[in-house]
């Protein structure tokens, strides 16, 4: 006698129990909607412009599977343990966990798995194939385009102009945002993996241009390395120095003397490093910028450890001449400014205040206002005054040439940089194909682009991903698709800052990342967007137990016999990693 329904669950009302299977009630025959599980893109990794696919590192993590996340993130990103300290990670801010409490710290969690693999021993790739490349610049453009291509069997050399390798990540970036170690060992991984760097070799002067007829392919990226002049009087003299030659002085060990007072003129990235470097020689910094703190160019971050350690900053200001006695620079004539009309940068314009005239003393004026390439450092016939101008797959208009990172009128960032090198390896590796007579792909697919250009998946161009894709959609996620009521508030481990007083006294790291446990913890709090994880809520809230677990694991299998199309797999699943579709469609 079965017991009475209330005293099973009181308020469930009486239901119809089958004594037998229910498999005959072929109830999927009801519906005229069915669930599938379609994967699509996360938003952090849309907005990386390296293509990494960090919803996947962060999956792997998720089940502790560390050193395979590891490998995926290699996959993409040649250098993690700089990407994860400097890179301005605008996968942060695309991240939909910012819509509920706080973005997962993507470039913490990034910098753990990348100083991890500092000095995992690599093995070099041999040259399988038979071209050859010359890449011109070791910059993160450069050597993002050659690690690629040395993955994809080719000989590649890197002929770069100063003494030693790394761009601005080695010339410009401060020790105490990217300590010189930790880049070095980072390059020794792809020079361990057969790329050949030359240093101390500037093409077009060590190394005549036409000499590069003897690769089969050339990547151009010397980056944007002229400083621009402030364009005031007496700006060439003694105690006015350009802020990107002074950070290359300090950052090969130079300890200048800067007096008392420096101000710096700019309001970027390379005025921030400018100021907080002369802090640490001893000086007091003070940061001169003709527009407000809200349209500074300089991230936010960086805006604010210059505060905590004690930067000054006059905003609405700007030089408009240098005042010396006897040789000797006593500091800068300076006028107000006002904001004006928007200028093609959509900012407002700056507008000096009639009458507003003031004098800033200073023992030494460091000018950041901004780099420009250098014509000097492209072949005949490539770039104009702003940039090289480049297809999709980072060719140029002269054949056989190809070109990223600052060099291009584009976002200057080492993600960025990071980016269009892998572009135009693969480019390159298009272009050899087509004339080995192989298919090459005409445009670049769909599911190569999460989204947009400039993050292409090397992975996917080779078509050996370790991760099988469940539909693959090329649509990114957006927050509402998520279920939210199966996440828990959690909050974000940040990277461990040393005290101001204590960054200010010498290069010191400033940040010390995460610990591995801290780290992985923060991987948890990924909401693994429009990815299924496996986490099963499909199956166990589907009313006709219709969903099961694929044979080999990984995966589910709905039952379409029986699904009857209710959506509730689809509206409990917490990633948005199904979508109902039309029957018969
Ligand atoms: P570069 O990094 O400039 O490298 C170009 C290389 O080419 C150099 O090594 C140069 O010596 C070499 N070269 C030039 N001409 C020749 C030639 N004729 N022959 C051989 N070699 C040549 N971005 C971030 O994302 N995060 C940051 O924290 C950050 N901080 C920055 C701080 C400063 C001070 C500056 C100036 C920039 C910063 N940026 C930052 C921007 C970022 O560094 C650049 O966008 C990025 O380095 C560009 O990479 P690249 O490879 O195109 O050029």
């Amino acid at each position: 006698m079965p017991a009475p329904i209330d005293d099973i669950v009181h308020g469930v009302p009486p239901v119809v129990i089958s004594n037998t299977t229910t498999l005959v009630n072929r109830t999927g025959s009801w519906k005229y909607i069915r669930p599938i599980y379609r994967d699509r893109v996360a938003p952090c990794n849309e907005g990386c412009p390296v293509g990494i696919d960090i919803e996947g590192y962060m999956n792997l993590l998720r089940e502790d599977r560390v050193e395979e996340a590891c490998d995926l993130l290699l996959r993409e990103n040649p250098m993690p343990a700089v990407t994860g300290r400097v890179c301005y990670h605008p996968c942060e801010s695309a991240c939909n966990r910012r819509s509920f409490d706080e973005p997962v710290s993507i470039h913490a969690v990034e910098r753990m798995l990348g100083d991890r693999v500092l000095d995992r021993p690599v093995e070099a790739i041999p040259h399988v194939q038979k071209e050859t490349v010359a890449v011109v610049g070791s910059g993160p453009a450069g050597l993002g385009c050659a690690y690629h291509l040395v993955r994809l069997g080719y000989a590649v050399t890197v002929l770069e102009a100063a003494s030693e390798p790394g761009g601005i990540l080695r010339l410009g970036i401060p020790d105490y945002r990217l300590p010189k170690d930790v880049l070095a060992r980072e390059i020794d991984r792809i020079r361990n993996l057969g790329v050949e760097i030359r240093c101390d070799t500037r093409v077009g002067k060590d190394f005549p241009w036409e000499d590069l007829d003897s690769f089969d392919a050339v990547f151009v990226g010397p980056g944007a390395h002229r400083s621009r002049p402030l364009g005031v009087e007496g700006e060439e003299g003694p105690g006015v120095l350009s802020g990107l030659a002074f950070l290359h002085e300090v950052n090969f060990g130079a300890r200048p003397d800067l007096g008392k007072n420096v101000v710096v003129v700019g309001g970027g990235n390379t005025a921030m490093d400018c100021a907080r470097t002369a802090l640490r020689l001893g000086a007091k910094a003070l940061v001169l910028y003709r527009r407000t703190r809200a349209e500074m160019p300089a991230i936010d971050e960086e805006v604010r450890e210059a505060e905590a350690e004690e930067v000054a900053f006059q905003f609405l200001a700007a030089p408009v001449g240098v005042r010396r006695e006897n040789g000797k620079l006593l500091g800068l004539e300076c006028t107000r400014m006002r904001l004006g009309e928007p200028d093609e940068s959509g900012r407002r314009r700056p507008v000096p205040v009639p009458d507003s005239e003031f004098f800033v003393p200073a023992d030494t004026v460091l000018c950041a206002v901004g780099e420009s390439l250098d014509p000097d450092a492209l072949p005949e016939g490539l770039g104009n005054g702003w940039g090289v101008e480049t297809d999709a797959f980072g060719a140029s208009t002269r054949p056989r040439f190809f070109a990223g990172g600052d060099v291009l009128d584009g976002p200057r960032t080492v993600a960025h940089a990071l980016g269009a090198g892998k572009r135009a390896a693969l480019g390159i590796d298009r272009l050899f194909r087509e004339k080995r007579g192989e298919t090459v792909r005409e445009a670049i697919p769909e599911s190569l682009r999460y989204g947009r250009l400039g993050n292409l998946s090397a992975t996917r161009w080779r078509e050996d991903d370790p991760i099988p894709r469940v539909g693959a959609a090329n649509e990114v996620v957006p927050y509402e698709d998520l279920n939210i009521e199966h996440f828990d508030h959690a909050p974000m481990h940040g990277d461990r800052l040393r005290v101001p007083e204590l960054r200010r006294t010498g290069f010191d790291e400033v940040s010390r990342g995460l610990g591995t446990e801290t780290a992985l913890e923060e991987a948890r709090r990924c909401f693994n967007c429009g990815v299924c994880n496996q986490c099963e809520l499909c199956l166990i809230f589907c009313p006709d137990v219709a969903i099961s677990r694929n044979e080999d694991g990984h995966g589910f299998v709905i039952d379409y016999e029986h699904c009857k199309g209710c959506g509730l797999c689809n509206a409990e699943c917490p990633r948005g990693a199904m979508t109902m579709t039309r029957e018969g469609l």
